[in-house]
């Protein structure tokens, strides 16, 4: 996906594969059967894993989310990122910045490997209060501790929406964790979102009944989500989250009385 000079790459690290009623507790198979465009031939929902890769703004090359890497937990599995990066033409070294959309396992997992980091040059950044929620305190999260300390000393924040780098900005979207934040690439007048993990599979842009996934806080996840699906319906802006099939671009459109998601 363009933007300008920026160019968006999917880069797959793992494919989660879930029962819909395990992926969305809450959902009816009547819903899954008007939203069966987002199950498989199997009738699962598929969650890729992954980071974007964003080229074009100057000398950065950014990383946004990097994958589960050896952390693998449950149906979780990943691996994949560094060597879909090396096909792209990129090398870890050459990875100028890792941004990180929240601190959940499943988009840091990369940032070190066997306890060594593995972008060894580039700058990490995220909202400072994920760092706070997961780092700060006495007791730093069980399960992104260990991956994340190791940066703590080449970790730039942010606080909420604002400018980041050439082409990328912030924009707060509290709820899936207290410092979740959607980036907006961008370019004049052509514009694009990366969700996060705001929305993990679109059909919950379709409509206002669909829960979320691994919320910290549901209710203000789900004002976030629903805002964001009124702000960018008939918009023609493409949006893309690591969680989405392919990790590919899509958009929502406007239809009478309904919303529908066309995949670039
Ligand atoms: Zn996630």
């Amino acid at each position: 996906m363009h933007f300008g000079p920026l160019t968006v790459s999917p880069v797959l690290d793992g494919v989660v594969r879930l029962e819909p009623s395990r992926a969305y507790k809450e959902s009816t198979p009547e819903q899954w059967t008007i939203h069966r465009q987002f199950l498989d031939a199997d009738g699962l929902v598929e969650l890729a894993i992954g980071g974007f890769l964003v080229r074009g703004g100057g000398d950065h090359i950014v990383l946004v989310d990097n994958g589960i890497g050896e952390h693998s937990r449950g149906a979780f599995q990943g691996g994949a990122l560094v060597d879909n990066l090396a096909s792209l033409g990129v090398q870890p070294d050459d990875v100028t910045d890792v941004v990180f959309t929240h601190l959940h396992f499943d988009h840091v997992g990369w940032t070190t490997h066997g306890g060594e980091v593995v972008f060894r040059k580039a700058t990490f950044r995220c909202d400072e209060r994920d760092w706070e929620h997961f780092l700060g305190g006495s007791e730093p999260n069980q399960l992104v501790g260990p991956i994340l300390t190791p940066i703590q000393n080449r970790l730039v924040t942010w606080q909420g929406s604002g400018p980041l780098l050439p082409g990328i900005d912030t924009l707060a979207a509290p709820g899936h964790t207290p410092g979740s934040t959607i980036l907006v690439i961008s370019s004049g007048t052509e514009r694009g979102l990366l969700l996060g993990d705001v929305v993990h599979c679109p059909v919950e842009l379709l409509d206002e009944e669909w829960g979320g996934m691994g919320d910290v806080d549901p209710e203000l996840a789900r004002s976030t989500r629903n805002a964001l699906a009124r702000e960018i319906e008939g918009k023609d802006v493409p949006v893309a989250a690591a969680h989405f099939p392919g990790m590919v671009f899509g958009r929502l459109l406007k239809g009478q009385g309904q919303r529908y998601w066309s995949v670039d």
